[in-house]
C-alpha cells in the first residue's frame, strides 16, 4: 500500500483534485469532487453525532476565519507559531530545518550550501479594506480554537451552559506550511474539528483521560482497524507553548505512525491570555466556593482532511474475486459516499427499475447511484472502488418474483430481497 495508489484513486474517481489544476496547481491546496464532498460531509456528521450522543453538555459554534492581530498576539501565535526553515543556496529549494540533516548535502541538487536556519511564522497575513497599513492587518486563523476562546463570555452569557461543558466547532484553518506534503496530510488550507471542554482545574486530569478514551472509541465505532491506532504521550519538551499535557492519537500511515488527532490539556492559558490582553473579565463564578475562576480547557483537535486520508488508507483493499483482482474500499457504511447502487441487468430493464430507485432515493435522502453502462461485473467493480456497501440488480426474474439481487461489497455474497423491503434492508446496513 502506498500514497500514490490513494492519490490516483482520488483523482480517477472524483474524490480530490489539485486546486487550480487547469492553471498548473496550487501547492498544498486541494478541491474536493462529488464523492470527496460526500465523504467529507459524512465525516463531519459522524463527528458531530459522536458529541451529541454523549451525556455531556456540548454546544456548537462557528467562528470567523479572519482575526485581528490582537487575537494572535494574545494566543502566542504571532510570536511562537513558527517553523525553522533553511534554503539550499545552490538550487534554492526550501526545507523545514527540523526535517532534514544539515550535515548532509541537499537531496535535490547534491550540494551542501545551506543558509542558516530562520524562524518562519506560518500564519497567512492579509489586509482588511483599502488601506494597507498596520491597523488593517488581519490573519487567517491557523487553528479554529481561538475563536471559541474569544467568544467564551458571549456563549456563557447567552446560553444556559454551566461548567463543565464543551464548545465544538468545524471550520477552515490555514497554515503556510514550509513543505506541504503527503497529499492531504499536510496542507496549507484545511479543516479542523475541535472540541474545547471547559472544566475546573481539579477535574482536568479526569476529563483529559475521559476524552482520550472517547476519541479512541470514536475511531473504533467508524470501523478503523484497531492495530492502526495508538496513543502517544508528548514528552515535556515536545509540548506546544499552551499545553500542560498532550496525547496524540496516531495512525499507522504508509509513511509511518503520525498524529491524526491531538488531545491537549491547555490549562487556563488561552482564557487568561485573552483576559489580560483584552482587559475583559473571562472568569466564571463558582456557586460552591463563592469565588470566580478561569476554567481549564481540554481540547480534542482533528483535521477533517487528515481523517479523510486515514479513512481511505484504512479501507483500501486489493483482493481477488473469481480469479479477478479488484480494488475495494471497505469503508464503514456510515461514511460511504454512495450508500447503494441500483443496476438494471440490461438497458431494457431500466424503465422498470428507475422509478423504484427514485422512490427510495426521495424517501430516504440517501446518496445513491443508478448505473446502466457496462457489464454487470464492471459496474460492481466501479462501486467496489468507491466503497458502495451494496448493489441491487434488477433482472428478468425481478419482473416475475418482485425481488432484486442484493450483492454485498465486502463478501460479494448475493441474496434475493423483496423490492418492498429494499428501504428497510438498506437502512439496516447504513445504521
Ligand atoms: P503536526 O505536528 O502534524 O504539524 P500539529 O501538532 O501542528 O500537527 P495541531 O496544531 O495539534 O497539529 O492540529 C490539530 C490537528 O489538525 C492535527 O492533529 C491534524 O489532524 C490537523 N492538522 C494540523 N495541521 C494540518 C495540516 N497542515 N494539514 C492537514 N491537517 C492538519
Amino acid at each position: 500500500m502506498n500514497l500514490d495508489k490513494i492519490v490516483a484513486l482520488c483523482k480517477r474517481r472524483g474524490f480530490v483534485y489539485q486546486s487550480s489544476d487547469i492553471y498548473g496547481g496550487l501547492n498544498g491546496v486541494y478541491d474536493f469532487g462529488p464523492l470527496g464532498t460526500l465523504l467529507k460531509q459524512n465525516i463531519r456528521k459522524v463527528w458531530v453525532q459522536s458529541l451529541k450522543k454523549t451525556d455531556k453538555e456540548i454546544v456548537f459554534f462557528e467562528g470567523s476565519i479572519l482575526g485581528s492581530y490582537d487575537v494572535w498576539k494574545a494566543s502566542g501565535h504571532a510570536d511562537h507559531f513558527n517553523d525553522p526553515m533553511v534554503d539550499c543556496l545552490n538550487c534554492k529549494k526550501r526545507y523545514r530545518a527540523d526535517e532534514i540533516n544539515l550535515e548532509k548535502p541537499c537531496t535535490h541538487c547534491g550540494k551542501k550550501d545551506w543558509t542558516r536556519a530562520r524562524q518562519f511564522n506560518m500564519m497567512f497575513k492579509t489586509n482588511l479594506g483599502a488601506a494597507a497599513d498596520e491597523a488593517s492587518i488581519a490573519y487567517l486563523r491557523p487553528e479554529t480554537a481561538q475563536s471559541i476562546f474569544i467568544n467564551f463570555k458571549n456563549v456563557i452569557s447567552t446560553t444556559r451552559v454551566h461548567i463543565p461543558f464543551g464548545i465544538a466547532q468545524i471550520g477552515k484553518a490555514f497554515r503556510n506550511e514550509i513543505t506541504p506534503k503527503q497529499f492531504l496530510f499536510r496542507m496549507r488550507e484545511f479543516e479542523q474539528m475541535e472540541l474545547e471542554w471547559f472544566c475546573k482545574k481539579e477535574n482536568a486530569d479526569t476529563y483529559f483521560d475521559y476524552w482520550v478514551n472517547e476519541r479512541e472509541k470514536f475511531y473504533d465505532a467508524i470501523g478503523i482497524k484497531k492495530e492502526n491506532i495508538r496513543l502517544k504521550d508528548h514528552d515535556k519538551n515536545e509540548l506546544a507553548h499552551y499545553s500542560n499535557q498532550t496525547t496524540d492519537i496516531e495512525y499507522h500511515f504508509p509513511f509511518g505512525w503520525k498524529e491524526l488527532e491531538g488531545v491537549a490539556d491547555r490549562g487556563n492559558f488561552d482564557l487568561t491570555q485573552h483576559s489580560s490582553h483584552s482587559g475583559k473579565e473571562l472568569s466564571v463564578y463558582d456557586d460552591e466556593t463563592k469565588k470566580s475562576y478561569i476554567p481549564n480547557v481540554v481540547e480534542c483537535s482533528v483535521g477533517v482532511d487528515r481523517m479523510f486520508l486515514m479513512v481511505l488508507f484504512d479501507a483500501y483493499t486489493q483482493d481477488t474475486i473469481d480469479g479477478e483482482q479488484r480494488v475495494v474500499l471497505k469503508i464503514s457504511p456510515k461514511l460511504a459516499p454512495i450508500k447503494a447502487a441500483f443496476l438494471p441487468l440490461t438497458k431494457k430493464l431500466s424503465d422498470e427499475f428507475l422509478p423504484i430507485y427514485k422512490k427510495i432515493k426521495t424517501q430516504t435522502g440517501f446518496d445513491m447511484q443508478f448505473d446502466v453502462s457496462g457489464s454487470i461485473g464492471k459496474r460492481y467493480r466501479r462501486q467496489d472502488e468507491i466503497g458502495t456497501p451494496v448493489c441491487f440488480t434488477y433482472d428478468f426474474d425481478s419482473q416475475k418474483d418482485g425481488k432484486v439481487t442484493a450483492r454485498s461489497r465486502d463478501t460479494t455474497k448475493q441474496e434475493r430481497v423483496d423490492i418492498d423491503q429494499l428501504e428497510t434492508y438498506l437502512k439496516n446496513i447504513i445504521q
